[in-house]
């Protein structure tokens, strides 16, 4: 399966700071590229270099009306987005987002078409007591009983432990491998069609160990927080998928 790398630019950017990184950005073949922006810059990124896919980093749960300050799927639909993020660790933490939300955005982004690109991960506390798999099963039978055997099979995950994320300590060869594994596991379990998802790691991915961490089986891409403001390394990463067997 085509890997898919994609970037979270957080609360990052600006008008003048996206022209010159997106200038550094060129797709290339055997690895799908996206860029998940902050709201505003929806509108600047529909000139992009061509095949680069846009992405936001939320959506409302809500389809229209009186959500003052959400973002509506069709809104993120008209802007021509392909992916939204999910779920992550810091919406769920900062923003008392909980495992049926998430579902919810995530039905409501593929009712318009988009692809959500769910989080799911364990804080170091919950790693330490031996609970990883435990928490991520949680959080994605929430997602599953929302969206249904069918549609969670069209979802992308992504592996991002909460621990490792923005701290510059990706998780080991090893920790990735065996949750990969175990959520590939999982799904098969819950019989969804769990060979066609995509399960991304996501957590101080760097061009220093991206290689290493895509090679691992049951790792289909990256979800890439600071290093995907950096052109040349976003670059790297993504070449890395690309080339990774
Ligand atoms: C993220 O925020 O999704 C992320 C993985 O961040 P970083 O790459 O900076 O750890």
């Amino acid at each position: 399966m085509t890997r898919l790398v994609a970037g979270n630019w957080k609360m990052n950017g600006s008008l003048a700071a996206n022209r010159k990184l997106l200038g550094e950005l060129a797709v290339q073949s055997g690895v799908e590229v996206a860029v998940c922006v902050p709201f505003p810059y929806l509108a600047q990124l529909q000139e992009r270099p061509a095949g680069l896919f846009l992405g936001a980093q939320d959506v409302s749960e809500f389809e229209v009306g009186a959500y003052t300050g959400e973002v509506s799927a069709a809104m993120l639909a008209e802007f021509g987005c392909r992916f939204v993020i999910v779920g992550h660790s810091e919406r769920r933490a900062l923003f008392g987002e909980d495992d049926l939300l998430v579902g919810r955005k995530a039905r409501a982004a593929m009712a318009r078409g988009i692809v959500p690109i769910v989080c799911v991960g364990e804080t170091l506390a919950e790693r330490d007591a031996g609970q990883a798999m435990l928490v991520i099963g949680r959080q994605l039978a929430a997602v599953l009983e929302v969206l249904g055997r069918e549609a969670m099979a069209a979802v992308v995950l992504a592996y991002e432990p909460v621990w490792a994320i923005g701290s510059g300590r990706s998780a080991t060869v090893s920790q990735v491998s065996v949750v990969h594994a175990g959520i590939r596991g999982w799904l098969r379990e819950q019989r969804v069609r769990a060979e066609g998802v995509r399960i991304l790691y996501g957590g101080s991915v760097k061009p220093e160990n991206a290689a290493e961490l895509f090679a691992v089986r049951d790792v289909d891409g990256g979800l890439i927080g600071g290093a995907s403001l950096v052109g040349e390394d976003f670059m790297a990463i993504c070449r890395a998928a690309a080339d990774a067997v």
